[in-house]
């Protein structure tokens, strides 16, 4: 199978051709990995440390090369590009210092003389799947701070961003990274399979579909698995809100990058009074987002997913705020678009669609608007808009969502936080920040007793 990637803005452009090279090459780069684990643990923390620093000082220098790949492989507005590129060196120096962390703790033997110790230690090789919409970024957030504790990783990106993958290996090699511990290794399902297979510990992070069975085949081969999927997030608006705020962030977290990020808005929930102000200022504020923020969606599939379930929700009574139509112009876009009276069983409530379009809906109160946020799998981000502390809190206590943010676009997290969704949309331990220290260590509890006693 060949793998190509297109430039979303300008599908003529062919970004890359590739053989994807088959279950057996997975196979043996596992492998590879596994000869290269115990040296890369071996060479110790300062080493480590030292690489990973590289690795970030690499990525700064080639910041306007790789803000280019982006924007051509994936249509990522430059803006978001740019500040991709710089979060990926953060995250490489956030975890470089990670080498240097307590891996452990020492306790008191509940009885007699001895020591209990706690360390944690890397699984081995880490099998690391991504999806293409932030191609350094994830594919940064899952390697880095595996290889820092110790394991040494073989990625395998969506086939969409498959040259960014392959560009940041090669400025990991030059930094002088060993050979083995970072392999990336372009393909498709198969490959994916494969290194699900074979791999000591898996990170995924795609769609729910795949990601489910992805959990299903680790957890049944006994690895530790984690996986981030898709959301289906509101943003709640209470009438106390800053309107024109609320309506900027939303239209942020509904268009921007074309809704393509899995803590984007799709469900625009008003309560009470806020409803009439809020659609007149969102309809508007939608009209503003222009090429440089919102630009293409991946594929024209995609682009037609998009533009049939507009249709058939027009069809089934939904009015068309604003957008709904692709502009006249090479390149997979489509218009920013809100709709209402969207019914409730229509997939464009049920689904992720991963693109610009938002329904908005109208609650007669905070509790129905709970539990119009809550009646969803696919609970990964919520924003709440208001100018009350009690509010926003009660909310975000009552919300079933793994990140809630309080006047601020539901998209976007720091680094260092823990990252992650609530029921459906997450399973197992949370990617970033030191949570994900743990995911790629197992605990092992060392008892030590006193030579020649009893
Ligand atoms: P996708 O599920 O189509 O693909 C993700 C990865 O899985 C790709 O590398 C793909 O090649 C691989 N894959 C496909 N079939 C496989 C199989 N059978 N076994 C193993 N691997 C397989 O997702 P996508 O279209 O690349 O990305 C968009 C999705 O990612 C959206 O649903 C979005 O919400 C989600 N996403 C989630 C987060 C998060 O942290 N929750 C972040 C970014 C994107």
């Amino acid at each position: 199978m060949t793998i190509t990637s297109l430039n979303p803005a300008d599908p003529a452009d062919l970004v890359l051709a590739v053989e994807a090279p088959g279950a057996q090459a997975v196979r043996a780069a596992v492998g590879r990995a596994r000869t290269a684990q115990a040296g890369w643990h071996a060479a110790g923390a300062a080493a480590r440390s030292a690489a990973l620093t590289r690795i970030a000082e690499a990525v700064e220098a080639h910041a306007d090369e790789l803000t280019a790949l982006i924007v051509r492989e994936v249509g990522k507005p430059l803006a978001e590009a740019r500040g991709e590129v710089a979060r990926t060196a953060a995250i490489w120096r956030y975890y470089a210092q990670a080498p240097f962390e307590p891996s452990g703790a020492v306790h008191e033997p509940a009885a007699g003389p001895g020591l209990l110790l706690t360390r944690r230690r890397p699984y081995g090789v880490a099998g690391l799947i991504t999806p293409w919409n932030f191609p350094l970024a994830i594919p940064t957030w899952k390697a880095a701070p595996g290889l820092a504790v110790g394991n040494t990783a073989v990625l395998k990106p969506a086939p969409e961003a498959t040259a960014c993958a392959l560009r940041l290996a090669e400025l990991a090699a030059a930094a002088g990274l060993p050979e083995g511990v970072l392999t990336v290794l372009p393909g498709g399902a198969e490959e994916g399979e494969a290194l699900v297979d074979a791999a000591d510990v898996v990170s995924f992070t795609g769609s729910t579909g795949v990601g489910r069975a992805v959990v299903h085949a680790a957890t049944g081969r006994g690895v530790p698995v984690q996986a981030e999927l898709g959301g289906l997030n509101a943003a709640l608006v209470l009438p106390d809100a800053d309107i024109e705020q609320a309506a900027a962030h939303l239209a942020a977290a509904i268009a921007g990058y074309a809704g393509q990020k899995c803590t984007a808005t799709s469900r625009v929930i008003a309560v009470g009074e806020a409803y009439e102000p809020l659609r007149a200022a969102l309809v508007k504020a939608l009209g503003l987002v222009d090429d440089t923020a919102c630009g293409p969606v991946i594929s024209a599939a995609a682009r037609d997913r998009l533009t049939g379930a507009v249709a058939s929700a027009r069809a089934e009574g939904a009015t068309v705020l604003t957008g709904g139509a692709v502009p006249e112009r090479a390149g997979w876009y489509v218009e920013p678009t809100l709709l209402a009276d969207v019914p409730a069983e229509h997939p464009l409530r049920r689904e992720e669609f991963f693109g610009p379009i938002a329904v908005l809906l109208p609650a007669a109160d905070l509790d129905e608007a709970i539990v119009l946020a809550n009646d969803t799998p696919h609970s990964l981000a919520t924003s709440v808009h208001s100018r009350s502390l009690d509010t926003a809190l009660a909310a975000a206590d009552r919300l079933d969502a793994g990140m809630i943010r309080v006047n601020a676009p539901s998209s976007g997290v720091d680094f260092h936080l823990p990252f992650g969704g609530a029921k459906g949309a997450s399973h197992g331990d949370r990617e970033q920040g030191r949570a994900a220290l743990d995911f790629y260590t197992a605990s092992r509890t060392v008892t030590l007793l006193p030579a020649g006693g009893a």
